[in-house]
């Protein structure tokens, strides 16, 4: 048997934003590009050696050979890449090639992926990916798959990079999953509705394992709830830091406000190898309380400290600030640029709040018929695509570029995160963030 596993294209959040682009192009911000999921090679590490896998990244620029004869076509795809998803699996259905769609945007639109694809993978696939080769072989696919137990995570793989063609990216890091699922259901994230609301810990060997496996220094812990503050969350950090620090790694972690305010912790994590802390403002109660009219000046100084924290370990403190919140009117803008320098954060991003299907907020937009269309290739942080509460939808796009330019205007350039850039020369440079 052959697979076809796809990776569909999908828009950087700053692409279609040409004079903002011009802005920021030279602090590396908004632009880079991440390495793809590892939803796909993790399928490939489970599947038999017997079937031949191979990867098409449409995000490079690599051809679809819809007229390929092939036994099943695999495509994983979160919102912004869903649109083009459909597309490809319709082209395929045309020629009567079966295929299967599964990630976070069909999880959360299963009937509608289910329109454009012969299978629908709901939820995590691990569990169900045997089923799904077994019925494949028998010629019985079934419409829905959809696992009734989750993965017990030491039985997760070391995911197959090698299906990337290394010479098609300039990667010098890649992701490591730490963790599934999530108990916090912050209401703009689709990750407890995937992988459950139970937070499932990757045994500290497996992640070891995985990465020294890999050719390279830098990685991206994917998963902010190894940031959670809690005995049991930071033991579990603290033990994966305790082994990284024996190798000659830079590790970028994931995070939110929630962590913990405690200096020791971070020199602990500084000693493994933690360069990075990536920190999303405005899912979380700590910086949803942080931009509201009810914070006191002492919430607010506690915010700028755990900050400094971070910084004064030796860690880079790295801000990702979403607007357009329920919660949130148009003096938010002011306050993050005020709380920014008053932090001293020097590296920041800015995303406009999107009801992602599979979330509460997807479901209140919904429902409260807030949406504004679902060309899903917009819907990737840079656009505003529903009505938002406090804001006309076009005071909230100007006051996300009044952000990414008013944080800029006086910061040098930086040479940061250069790991994750596409070859340009091979693949163009219009690719996925
Ligand atoms: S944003 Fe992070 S903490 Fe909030 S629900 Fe998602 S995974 Fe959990």
């Amino acid at each position: 048997m052959r697979l076809r596993l796809i990776y569909p294209k999908f828009r950087k959040f700053l692409e279609g934003h040409e004079a903002l682009r011009q802005v920021v192009k030279d602090h590396l911000v908004g632009d880079y590009t991440m390495p793809p999921s590892l939803a796909l090679p993790i399928i490939a590490a489970l599947t038999p050696p017997e079937i031949e896998v191979n990867l098409t990244d449409d995000n490079v620029g690599q051809r679809i050979d819809y007229d390929e004869e092939i036994d099943l076509v695999v495509i994983s795809c979160f919102t912004p890449q869903a649109q083009r998803a459909y597309e490809i699996a319709d082209e395929f259905a045309l020629r009567g090639t079966p295929t299967i769609l599964g990630g976070i945007h069909p999880t959360g639109m299963p009937a509608e992926a289910a329109q454009h694809a012969d299978a629908v993978c709901v939820g995590e696939v691990e569990p169900v990916w045997h089923e799904i080769l077994d019925d494949l072989r028998r010629g019985t696919l079934k419409r829905f798959y959809h696992a009734t137990e989750p993965l017990p995570m030491a039985q997760m793989p070391v995911p197959r990079r090698d299906i990337f063609s290394r010479d098609l990216y300039k990667w010098d890091a890649h992701l490591v999953i730490t963790t599934r699922g999530c108990p916090v259901r912050c209401e703009g994230c689709p990750i407890p509705n995937k992988e459950g609301t139970l937070i499932r810990l990757r045994p500290v060997e497996c992640i070891i394992e995985d990465i020294k496996s890999m050719p390279y220094r830098e990685f991206y812990f994917t998963d902010d709830t190894v940031m959670i503050p809690g005995k049991k969350s930071m033991k579990f950090i603290l033990g994966i830091m305790e082994r990284t620090a024996e190798l000659d790694v830079s590790i970028f972690l994931p995070s939110t406000m929630m962590m913990a305010r405690d200096p020791s912790f971070y020199d602990k994590l500084r000693k493994g190898g933690a360069t990075s802390m990536y920190t999303v403002f405005g899912y979380d109660s700590v910086s949803r309380h942080l931009f509201s009219h009810d914070c006191t000046r002492a919430q607010w100084q506690e915010c700028i400290d755990l900050v400094r924290m971070i910084e004064d370990a030796g860690i880079h403190f790295f801000a990702s600030y979403g607007v357009g919140f329920d919660d949130q009117d148009p003096s938010i803008f002011d306050k993050i640029l005020k709380f920014s320098d008053e932090a001293g954060i020097d590296l920041a991003e800015f995303f406009i709040h999107t009801p992602f299907p599979g979330t509460p907020f997807g479901d209140i937009a919904s429902r409260q018929n807030r949406i504004l269309h679902r060309n899903y290739h917009l819907w990737n942080t840079g656009n505003v695509v529903f009505r938002p509460k406090n804001f006309t939808p076009e005071k909230l796009l100007e006051g996300f570029f009044y952000l990414w330019k008013g944080f800029y205007k006086d910061k040098a350039p930086k040479q940061t995160l250069r790991s994750f850039e596409i070859n340009e020369s091979q693949g163009g440079s219009d690719q996925a963030a």
